[in-house]
């Protein structure tokens, strides 16, 4: 599995999964869960507890929306790609009114048309972007875009999902508010949870926000402190994927985000110049806006994309992902997340596209 996510996971993750279930009422799982929590906090190199959300990332990212934004926010959509533009619906729902600064999708954001857009409207109250939009694989300049964010002081929520933990970035070093991630990308585990970093305003604001779920399966607040001891899960915790992200992120620790983050690299290096070298042509329009969790590239002319997936899966095993909304049709996408970042899987990559391309004539 070379997928965009989700990945194939770790072995020890695969048996994390077996483990027998464990009954949240009693003190002891409190216990265990809060240990996971301490984890997922040294992980993310957060001050605070993260939250989990018993749900896939696109629940954490729901609710970072419905929780952070007001009815009377303004709220700046930056968009580079299908899940940047995807977040405009939540926005509407819950905002005043939104913005939209947009770049082509083989394309990165400008951080100066971040601030631009701020001065032009002093009234943006909340800002989202993706960082690394999956079905392009550009990186989006996050850190310096967050900078310009708290200048202004507006708030910040970022899609952080298919590149934390694959790559170095964090929380706090891009200034988020709120930060969503998934353990069913770069960490390797199984899909089913929301990882999700809140910082100290952000929760102020949270708690200030009328219009905040609570006592609904969207709510972040009622995560908030829910292992504490004596306190008390809103719903039975996901107890397998639970055991799972421990798991994962035991193995994250064991190894070293920095090594771990190499290892990505190396991969991703490895197919893009394979890729150019066999006279491929990249998605991102240019090499240092490429992800090194994902690597996208074009379609060669006289391919079909879906055909193309379908004959590396039958004839050599390899499945990799196809485009997706914008992208479908014009891309191939190579995952380099979690146990698939290992330098040899582009060699075997390219070799299998490389037989399969040839033997279609093209
Ligand atoms: C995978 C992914 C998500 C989460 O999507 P799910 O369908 O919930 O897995 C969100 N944002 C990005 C950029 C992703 O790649």
């Amino acid at each position: 599995m070379l997928t965009t996510g989700p990945v194939e996971a770790y072995p020890q993750v695969l048996a994390a999964l077996g483990r027998p279930m464990q009954y949240d009422y009693l003190p002891a799982y409190q216990d265990y869960y809060a240990g996971v929590i301490a984890r997922l906090r040294r992980v993310l190199r957060m001050d605070d507890d993260p939250v989990i959300m018993q749900g896939e990332a696109i629940l954490g990212i729901e609710a970072a929306a419905a929780a952070l934004i007001g009815d009377g926010d303004v709220v700046l959509n930056i968009v580079s790609g299908v899940y940047g533009k995807g977040f405009e619906t939540w926005a509407r729902r819950h905002g005043r009114e939104v913005v939209e600064i947009a770049a082509p999708f083989d394309e990165v954001v400008d951080p100066q048309a971040v601030r631009a857009a701020l001065r032009q409207r002093p009234d943006i109250s909340i800002v989202s972007i993706c960082h690394h939009d999956t079905p392009s694989g550009t990186i989006n300049p996050v850190e310096e875009i967050g900078a310009i964010v708290a200048e202004h002081g507006a708030y910040l929520i970022v899609d952080a999902v298919s590149s934390f933990g694959g790559m170095d970035i964090f929380p706090q070093s891009c200034a988020a508010d709120i930060f969503v991630t998934s353990p069913s990308k770069c960490l390797g585990s199984a899909p089913g949870l929301s990882l999700v970093a809140v910082s100290e305003r952000g929760w102020r604001k949270i708690e200030a926000n009328p219009a905040a779920p609570r006592a609904s399966f969207l709510s972040l607040a009622d995560w908030r402190g829910a292992s504490r001891p004596g306190a008390a899960f809103p719903v039975t915790p996901s107890i397998a994927e639970i055991h799972a992200l421990d798991a994962a992120l035991d193995l994250h620790e064991a190894e070293g985000a920095e090594n771990v983050w190499a290892r990505h690299a190396a991969t991703a290096a490895a197919t893009r110049r394979g890729l150019l070298d066999l006279g491929y042509e990249l998605w991102p329009r240019r090499p240092e806006w490429c992800s090194p969790t994902a690597t996208v590239f074009r379609v060669p002319e006289g391919c079909d994309a879906t055909e193309l997936r379908n004959r590396l899966v039958r004839e050599h095993e390899i499945l990799i992902s196809l485009g997706r909304g914008a992208t479908a049709g014009k891309v191939l996408r190579v995952g380099h997340m979690g146990p698939a970042a290992r330098p040899e899987n582009a060699t075997k990559f390219l070799a299998a596209l490389e037989s399969v391309v040839s033997r279609q004539g093209v």
